[in-house]
């Protein structure tokens, strides 16, 4: 994932590279009220989203998401409107409580670098939906409370829809993308994948043959099973465009890698995008492992660099174990990024710092990723506490 210091992060890059999420993650004791969520796909563009409240609310809060919600939210319930101010669009009916709202969205092709994608096209003209951006908080008063979301999909009339694993840490927190489209859920191992028909033959088999490698490696590595019901969903969309670009969310917590694949060179067979992509699918699996726990894991306040250079650290020691990385790969892998932190003069406060120096921060504390994390993990679930530079400070100076 990605990226900043907000809310919810997730990665994405430019032409040639990658990204990931994270979630967004509240606050483990913040108390929630329950909400209904009923999406409907209503025509191939539009969507109907009907919110329903265990208990009267005064706004619903959502954090802004650019200019996806300003430009394609209609709110339908009369006397409703939306506002959006730089952190939240916010959803209210003049101050007077309600229990029920109602919108309609347009598919939004934009998407902000600090967040997911909403919508993946796929070729056969399925779509999936970020149902993380339709759930927020809510405020009854001056209280905020977090939605305990619980979604009903419908798709259209011949559609079949694939709902994301439910969020085994965070009980009715964010969700990761649900498939509406032609498109069946094939199992790949213990994984379920959906896979658009235009990804190519080298796209395939490196997102099953390195997602099942590294899934190994990191099983036995950090001595964890997967907690989660993994589903995996690819996209390849935007064929027109030039170059390759291949964005991969991690949805923490909720079981579920989403890649989307877009350029005319997607169909090329290059080993400098197979190496891309196996970059990409260690970093992402990674991430998964990283919430591979029982509680705790990635808060809001912590910074990225923590899970993001976590991830790249990982996965190049993954690379390197699995022989899917040469040694010459992993170091010039290295080196790029060394050349980009210095650049940067070692600050994790943008976007590549997050990542590259992010992953010279962990190369430095003189403690192998593997029994660092191990005990990260050990130390989250201990106490509940999400993963931060105090945690690692304690583990490194125990060693
Ligand atoms: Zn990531």
């Amino acid at each position: 994932m990605k990226n900043l210091p907000m809310h919810r992060f997730l990665g994405l890059c430019a032409a040639f590279l990658m990204l990931c999420a994270a979630p967004l993650v509240h606050a483990e004791q913040q108390p929630g009220l329950a909400a209904a969520v009923d999406v409907r796909h209503v025509s191939r563009d539009l969507w109907r989203v009907d919110y329903r409240f265990a208990q009267a609310v005064t706004a619903v809060k959502l954090h802004s998401i650019g200019a996806f919600r300003k430009q394609e939210w209609t709110v339908l319930t009369p006397g409703m409107g939306m506002t959006s101010g730089p952190d939240f669009d916010v959803i209210a009916s003049k101050g007077k409580p309600f229990k029920a709202a109602s919108v309609q969205i347009r598919t939004f092709d934009g998407w902000s670098p600090k967040d997911y994608v909403s919508f993946n096209r796929f070729s056969d003209g399925g779509t999936s939906v970020y149902l993380g951006h339709l759930q927020g908080d809510v405020e009854q008063g001056d209280k905020t409370l977090a939605m305990r979301t619980d979604f009903k999909l419908a798709g259209l009339g011949q559609e079949n829809v694939i709902a994301p694993p439910a969020n085994r840490l965070h009980p009715g927190g964010p969700r990761g993308y649900a498939y509406f489209g032609p498109a069946q859920a094939v199992l790949a191992g213990a994984v379920k994948v959906v896979i658009d028909p235009k990804a190519p033959q080298w796209l395939r088999e490196t997102i099953l043959d390195v997602g099942a490698k590294t899934s190994g490696y990191y099983e036995k590595a950090y001595q964890r099973q997967l907690k989660d019901e993994l589903l995996i969903m690819v996209a390849v969309g935007n064929v027109e465009s030039p170059g390759f670009s291949m964005k991969g969310g991690a949805i923490l917590g909720a079981g579920q890698v989403s890649y989307l694949l877009e350029g005319k060179q997607v169909q090329l067979d290059h080993p400098k995008l197979r190496e891309h992509a196996t970059k990409t699918v260690a970093h992402e699996m990674a991430h998964i492992w990283q919430l591979a726990i029982a509680r705790g894991g990635v808060g809001d306040d912590q910074g990225p660099w923590i899970h993001e250079g976590g991830a790249e650290a990982m996965a190049l020691d993954a690379l390197a174990q699995t022989g899917l990385y040469s040694e010459e790969a992993v170091k010039a892998y290295r080196a790029k990024q060394a050349a980009t932190c210095e650049k940067l003069g070692g600050a994790v406060d943008t976007f590549d710092g997050i990542y590259a120096c992010g992953l010279m921060r962990f190369d430095k504390l003189g403690v192998g990723i593997v029994p660092l994390w191990r005990a990260m993990m050990e130390a989250t679930e201990a106490t509940g506490a999400a993963y931060s530079q105090q945690m690692i400070d304690t583990i490194v100076s125990a060693k």
